[in-house]
């Protein structure tokens, strides 16, 4: 019997209600932590939580010693834990990160990533490395989890990137701005707000300005907003992206095109929306005999064209593909798109929608972190005009895509996190 979603939420919850039950050790603010050891099926085994015998004990630990006393081998098992295991811990004692590894379990669920600097990402990432399958539990449950650790969280700052990262340095709605205001608009008081979309911006621009001008603008907001991408991407590297660690993610990708009835992908017509230089091409999309490659972005996209010869090359924004046919794509792609600045997701859909045959799927990702200079994987999003990265946001952004789908009544709508974005995935009804 396969592990039922159904079943899954039902082991999260009891891990939660594991949790409620942890016992600090001292009068400092601890997390409160539930673990819940379950076979292949999802049958529960033993449970356990934080404190559970008195002394400051973490869950996995303990819930692995339970085990241990009643005879039970944790090998092939699935862990249910809500909040990350830790990497590091006092002298003399083992992390519960290398405890997991070295236990034999297969699949671990992780609530709450711990805000503690020296663990944040570090924990999951670990357990993926041993090629154990992880995954994270909804965001409404995260929530919960938060919410039921708030002292403990508050006592952390958030995870910041580095100045000279990438993503602080060009900013999308920065480059955009300024590239307006060279065409001669007078453009103030843009909100930084992360949901801005260019039809917005213009909302923002001088109507005082020449007639002659005006009537351009919507082709100057496009082109600056070309230029911004540009100038972000077309040298981009994996350098801060998780994508540089291997062929992982495109293993992710390619499961679940199997889990979607499309392993044979490459011999059906596929769409990528926003590819960027054509870095992810390679053992993904370069076998496709029947692909079209669309972005915005002009000089990217030629050195996508490069990698991708046979391919169809269109430039144009994801959210009109005018010069696709309407049903034409088996397959509708789009890898780390939907969470761009300037980005209007709803209409992105609807085109994804309007280009995608009816049965033909829809599969989307939205970045879920950054790649630390030390390797480390800084899950989530830099918040507008700060460094800051705020780790709920791509869990937010995936949720609202998985709603959008459901109101354009696509079928077998689902989301899945990988190891460094979510995917949101589904059928256009037939
Ligand atoms: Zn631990």
């Amino acid at each position: 019997m396969e592990l039922t979603d159904e079943r899954k939420l039902e082991l999260m919850q009891s891990a939660i209600k594991q949790a409620a039950l942890s016992r600090a050790e001292d009068s400092r603010d601890h997390p409160r932590v539930g673990a819940v050891l379950a076979d292949k099926e999802g049958r529960e085994l033993v449970t356990a939580y934080r404190g559970e015998r008195g002394t400051g004990d973490h869950a996995e630990f303990l819930l692995l010693e339970k085990a241990k006393e009643r005879g039970i081998d944790p090998f092939g098992c699935i862990l249910v834990v809500t909040l990350e295991p830790c990497t590091t811990r006092g002298p003399g004692k083992v992390p519960c990160a290398t405890r997991i590894r070295e236990s034999g379990i297969e699949r671990v669920f992780i609530g709450m990533l711990d805000p503690n600097p020296p663990i944040l990402g570090r924990g999951e990432t670990i357990l993926r490395w041993a090629d154990i399958a992880v995954e994270r539990f909804p965001g409404f449950l995260i929530k919960e989890i938060e919410r039921d650790n708030a002292r403990f969280i508050q006592r952390f700052k958030h995870a910041h990137l580095p100045e000279s990262s990438r993503y602080v340095q060009t900013r999308i709605t920065e480059v955009v701005t300024e590239e307006i205001r060279k065409s001669g608009f007078i453009i103030e008081g843009i909100p930084m707000d992360w949901d801005l979309t260019l039809e917005d911006v213009k909302e923002f621009c001088d109507a005082g300005a020449p007639e002659s001008l005006r009537m351009r603008l919507g082709d100057i907001l496009k082109n600056a907003r070309a230029e911004a991408f540009d100038r972000k991407y077309e040298n981009y590297t994996y350098e801060e992206d998780v994508r540089g660690l291997g062929l992982r993610w495109r293993n992710e990708i390619r499961d679940l095109l199997v889990s979607l009835d499309a392993a044979e992908y490459t011999r059906r017509r596929v769409i990528d929306v926003g590819i960027g230089n054509g870095l992810e091409a390679p053992r993904l999309l370069d076998s496709i005999r029947a692909l079209t490659i669309v972005d915005i972005a002009e000089r990217s996209l030629k050195r996508a064209a490069r990698i991708l010869p046979t391919a169809r090359i269109v430039q144009s924004e994801a959210e009109s593909l005018g010069d696709i046919e309407s049903g034409s794509q088996d397959i509708y792609l789009s890898f780390r798109t939907y969470q761009s600045s300037l980005f209007d997701r709803g209409q992105a859909i609807r085109e994804a929608h309007r280009v995608t045959r009816q049965g033909g799927i829809v599969l989307v990702s939205v970045s879920n972190g950054f790649l630390g200079r030390d390797g480390a994987f800084v899950p989530g999003h830099v918040l507008p005009r700060s460094s800051i990265v705020d780790r709920n946001r791509p869990f937010e952004l995936a949720e609202e895509i998985r709603r959008k789908l459901s109101l354009f009544r696509f079928e077998g709508v689902g989301v899945r996190t990988g190891s460094g974005e979510i995917f949101i995935y589904g059928r256009r009804a037939r």
